[in-house]
């Protein structure tokens, strides 16, 4: 073959390898992008299997903690358990620290406050440090309460004997700042009971869509934790007048407040829970709330009158050093209108007037001051004003 056929031969065979390399790229790229989608499947599907492997936890709380082992009562069926823990985590843990713990009890975390949206939405204190000591100017709603909540919690025998039961609900109703908190407080207190506090308010804000399932908790969490008074503030904003209005949000507002009704009539009377809840707003509410066996107790708890803010001037000074001055009598003359609140936020003011005047002993002319401070800024005495109650 002559030379320049040979050539000629050679350059043709050396496209057709060029071609046949492309081809092969190609190939090899896709089989690479393969490779990868293949590879990120497995990843997934191993992950899943981890996951389907791994059984799930169950929510705990700890009741005790005993040298290295520690008490823990299962949530839902209540079961208590000792078991044992890790030096690590035993350092970390406290009665009532709610943890995850696997099949065989061992706590496998200790979980936060945020990952329950039950504590977030509820309120919870053992024993809360108010006394009815703590509490001026309103004594015949205190009495009321005592008898209507504490009674039946301290000697329910005496309803059993008398064959009566007691009110399942007792409901607060007034301006704000009067002191209904303090007075579901203290019965806890007076009872050794769990104070469990939900705002009706914030129940509608903040848990959209959880608002049945919250009250269904709440409940549930009072039984584990007996004796326990459940204080529903703001109930108005679950328990309103039925509207035309045919909105998601009222519909959600109404099974949160459906919800509470029949936890109240599946409640056992002379159980150990009660339940007192409170609104600035008793205008507002469903009728449904108030029938007999559920909120069949009203106690209007009214804005102090004279000797009730003297009263509270009292308390709110009992840990200060007061001047030979102050005339509580005056001052209560001169805060008329006032709540518990604002007569409180005088006394601290006043406080605050002494310690800028380099004093540690309050006189008449601070509490002065403070009045007018108050009266200027506006903001804090509210009053009833804006607020309808009956
Ligand atoms: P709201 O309707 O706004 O929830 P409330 O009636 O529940 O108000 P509290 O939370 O009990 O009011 O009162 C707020 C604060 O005001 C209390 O912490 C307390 O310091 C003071 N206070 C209110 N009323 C009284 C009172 N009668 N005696 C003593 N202090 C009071």
């Amino acid at each position: 073959m002559p030379d320049d056929e040979r050539l000629e031969a050679l350059r043709d065979h050396f496209e057709q390898i060029l071609t046949v390399h492309d081809q092969l790229t190609e190939q090899l790229e896709t089989a690479q992008e393969r490779r990868r989608s293949l590879q990120e499947q497995l990843d997934r599907t191993k992950r899943e299997n981890a996951a389907l492997k791994s059984s799930s936890l169950y929510i705990a709380t700890v009741e005790d903690v005993i040298d290295d082992e520690v008490v823990v009562k299962q949530h839902g069926n209540n079961q208590e358990v000792l078991t044992d823990v890790s030096p690590q985590l035993l350092d970390r843990l406290e009665a009532g620290d709610r943890v995850a713990v696997n099949d065989s009890f061992g706590i496998q975390q200790i979980l936060d406050a945020e990952t329950d949206a039950r504590a977030q939405s509820m309120e919870i204190e053992e024993s809360p440090a108010v006394g009815y000591e703590d509490i001026g100017g309103i004594d015949e709603q205190v009495r009321e309460v005592r008898e209507a909540v504490e009674q039946p919690l301290a000697q329910p025998e005496l309803f059993e004997e008398v064959g009566i039961d007691p009110p399942s609900g007792v409901l607060l109703y007034g301006p704000p700042g009067t002191g209904k908190t303090m007075l579901a407080k203290a019965v806890a207190n007076q009872t050794d009971a769990t104070f469990i506090k939900m705002a009706g308010s914030e129940l509608v804000r903040k848990f959209i869509g959880e608002g049945s399932r919250l009250v269904r908790d709440l409940f549930e969490m009072a039984r584990e934790r007996e004796p326990a008074i459940i204080f529903i503030d703001e109930i108005d904003a679950i328990a309103a007048k039925r509207t035309e209005s045919k909105t998601s949000g009222d519909a959600e507002v109404q099974r949160t407040m459906m919800q509470l009704l029949s936890e109240m009539d599946g409640f056992e009377p002379r159980g150990e829970v009660r339940i007192i809840a409170a609104t600035n707003r008793f205008d507002m509410l469903d009728s449904a709330i108030l029938r007999p066996g559920r909120f069949d107790r009203l106690i209007e708890v009214p804005e102090p009158d004279g000797d009730g803010r003297q009263q509270i001037f009292r308390i709110h000074t009992r840990g200060m050093s007061v001047g030979d001055d102050v005339d509580f009598e005056a001052l209560a003359e001169e805060t008329e209108g006032y709540s518990g609140a604002e007569v409180e936020s005088v006394a601290t003011e006043a406080g605050m007037f002494a310690i800028r005047d380099d004093r540690t002993d309050i006189r008449m002319v601070d509490f002065e001051n403070a009045i007018e401070k108050i009266e200027d800024d506006g903001s804090d005495v509210i009053s009833s004003a804006g607020y309808f109650y009956q």
